[in-house]
């Protein structure tokens, strides 16, 4: 079998870290403050926002949760976003996905101030990942690289192929990889014959939301498997990847639950001290 990228020990091995950095924060003064803005009743938006809430308690920053109607306009949530621009206890804000379809995010994305855009989501911070200026990451790619520096797996030559290319996920992992001189391919819902990355990927990064979309069948041996999607199948929690039928094949591979989930929350946090660090360094 397979070793396990264990992102749940990786995750708490990183919370404990960030809370004695928070410790120190404190000390200084500074007590990170983060907003999250949340249209509507999504059930699975409100799973995550306690799980952020709970993470963020424990190593000690504050969350502040905006809760807004379904029915609000986007100009009501733009007013919001300029308030907490201009409030100088606000280190960083994020709009909780999915959004109403009467929002339109690209815009409100226009209006956040970068240095306090936590989820790295504004044209900004995604132009300074494109060009290797680590300002601040999307959570879930910058937790995946982590993982994978943390088993020592290198991607320097390696055919990395990655499944989706949303914001938040697929285009800023694909941009990490290539960064790391991985040769990235992105594949998505109109790419034709996908098994031929597939089977000449040396590490795939699955974020589609499509259960049982990766087979043993597709995969190289001892590829790398890292499996970003949350799909909810009879009860449980299942990613994109058959884990049973490619845990086998696969060189490493992310569990779902247990793997890329809970590193994104703890990078989320990991954003947080470091926007809330730049600010009073600013000062
Ligand atoms: P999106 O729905 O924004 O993107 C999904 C992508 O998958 C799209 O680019 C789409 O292509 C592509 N796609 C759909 N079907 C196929 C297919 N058959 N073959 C190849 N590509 C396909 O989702 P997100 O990126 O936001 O999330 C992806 C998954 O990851 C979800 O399950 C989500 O819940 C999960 N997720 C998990 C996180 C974690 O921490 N573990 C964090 C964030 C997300 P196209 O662009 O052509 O439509």
């Amino acid at each position: 079998m397979g070793t396990i990228l264990d992102g749940k020990a990786l995750a708490k091995l990183k919370a404990d870290k960030l809370k004695e950095k928070v410790k120190i924060l404190k000390e200084k003064g500074i007590n990170p403050l983060f907003c999250v803005i949340n249209i509507g009743e999504n059930p699975a938006s409100q799973v995550y926002i306690r799980s952020k809430g709970r993470l963020a308690k424990k190593i000690g920053i504050e969350q502040k949760l905006y809760q807004l109607p379904t029915n609000t306009q986007e100009s009501e949530v733009a007013e919001l976003i300029k308030k907490l621009n201009a409030d100088p206890s606000v280190d960083g804000m994020m709009i909780q996905l999915p959004v109403p379809e009467q929002i339109n995010i690209t815009n409100l994305m226009e209006i956040i101030d970068p240095s306090k855009d936590v989820d790295g989501l504004t044209p900004a911070n995604s132009g300074r990942l494109w060009q290797g200026h680590h300002f601040v990451e999307p959570a879930t790619p910058d937790g995946i690289i982590a993982l994978i520096d943390h088993y020592q797996i290198d991607l320097e030559g390696k055919n990395v192929v990655v499944i989706g290319r949303s914001d938040i996920v697929g285009k800023p992992i694909a941009a990490l990889a290539l960064e790391r001189n991985a040769t990235v391919t992105i594949l998505h819902s109109k790419t034709q014959n996908p098994e031929f990355y597939l089977k000449h990927a040396d590490v795939i990064i699955s974020a589609v939301g499509q259960a049982n979309l990766i087979k043993a069948d597709m995969i190289k041996e001892g590829a790398v498997i890292v499996d970003v999607g949350i799909n909810h199948v009879d009860g449980h929690l299942v990613g994109d990847v058959d884990f049973d039928d490619v845990k086998n094949k696969a060189g490493w591979i992310t569990p779902v639950p247990g793997g890329v989930g809970p590193l994104t929350v703890e990078f989320l946090m990991e954003q947080v001290v470091k926007l809330a660090r730049r600010r009073n360094d600013r000062k």
